[in-house]
């Protein structure tokens, strides 16, 4: 499919963020966006890239009441020489294409796709920080358009991608999180929309992340929803655990979602002649690891900071230290290990980069 390109006009484009420390995440957009729209009867049409602008849909929009709504979260990293690399990108088109068949919305051809992102990211590769750490990020989305009312799926859809300038999340080195274990709250249940990134994940996890942040906790750790003893994922991340010289991950049961650094770290971990398991850890165990002082290290992985230490965490009123707070050694090595596949500073041994 050909993608249009109509630039935007060049007194309408923004000025581009001087300071990277404070870049942050999510509040800068460049100055395009790739757009596609679908109809049941034509199929996808209208790939452009065009101006970065205000969507306008009817307020009968079906993703405004029924939710069709998801999304892809991937970046862009420019290399020491100026090269510009996406990551496993196809592991994120193939997910998304999975929460499109999941939410009965139509999927995106994987080369169109991909072929959307790499003209969007090279159009606007001069809003690419330099600093180690820092990217352009990446959010493809989708929505249902169709203006009516009832309960059924859309039959038109839009999907647009935008981009944007994110800092690097270790300023000034690793921060250990405390993490509030819920109880009472549970993010995803066996056959519901766990595996997928729609919207309404999110708006569901909002109220139990309120009460740990109330608690003053960084994110909530989610538990299985039936017996409420098994570690599911943490905030927008997934969750691993150093027990002795095991590395263990909860497995993909269709709750949480397959997080791309997930993957990457078992696959590295296993590289490196580690140990790594993915199967269920219950609570009891990693109390009875704590209180054996098996537990070495915790923490969490995701797109965002690729990995990121868990200094303690609250469960049935106490609070728990792992590793006495600090960030640990193999969670160190792992970050040091995927950024620098990322940004272009080792060998790729897994073909990763594009
Ligand atoms: N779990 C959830 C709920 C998430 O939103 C994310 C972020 N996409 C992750 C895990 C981590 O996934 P990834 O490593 O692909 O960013």
């Amino acid at each position: 499919m050909e993608i249009k390109v109509n630039p935007a006009a060049p007194e309408s484009r923004k000025a581009k963020p001087s300071d990277e420390a404070k870049l942050g995440f999510g509040k800068f957009f460049t100055d395009h966006m790739f757009t596609m729209t679908y109809s049941a009867k034509t199929g996808w049409d209208y790939a452009e890239i065009g101006p970065y602008r205000p969507l306008c849909l009817d307020p009968t929009a079906m993703c405004l009441h029924y939710g069709q709504e998801i999304f892809e979260g991937m970046k862009a990293y420019r290399g020491k020489s100026g090269e510009i690399y996406l990551f496993r990108p196809q592991e994120n088109i193939r997910r998304m294409n999975n929460s499109a068949t999941r939410l009965c919305m139509p999927t995106v051809d994987p080369e169109v796709f991909q072929e959307a992102v790499t003209e969007l990211v090279l159009l606007e590769k001069d809003w690419i920080p330099h600093g180690r750490g820092t990217s352009l990020y990446i959010r493809p989305t989708m929505i249902a358009t169709e203006a009516a009312l009832g309960v059924h799926p859309s039959s038109e859809y839009l999907f647009f991608i935008i981009v944007g300038p994110v800092g690097a999340y270790y300023q000034e080195g690793f921060n250990p999180t405390k993490i509030y274990v819920s109880e009472e709250y549970v993010r995803s249940v066996r056959g519901g929309t766990g595996n997928c990134k729609n919207a309404g994940n999110y708006a569901a996890s909002l109220y139990a992340s309120q009460i740990a942040m109330g608690m003053g906790y960084t994110q909530v750790l989610w538990l299985d929803a039936i017996e409420k003893k098994y570690v599911e994922e943490v905030g927008t991340s997934n969750i691993f655990f150093l027990i002795g010289d095991e590395l263990v991950t909860p497995p993909l049961e269709g709750t949480i979602l397959p997080g791309v650094t997930r993957d990457s770290v078992i696959q590295i971990a296993r590289h490196l002649g580690r140990t790594v398991s993915e199967r269920r850890i219950s609570m009891d165990e990693i109390l009875r690891a704590v209180e054996a002082g098996t537990l070495r290290e915790v923490f969490a992985s995701g797109t965002a900071a690729v990995v990121s230490p868990v200094g303690q965490f609250y469960y049935q009123g106490k609070e728990h230290l792992v590793n006495d707070g600090k960030t640990g050694a193999l969670t160190k090595q792992l970050y040091e290990e995927i950024l620098s596949i990322q940004c272009g500073e080792q060998e790729d041994p897994f073909g990763w980069r594009i």
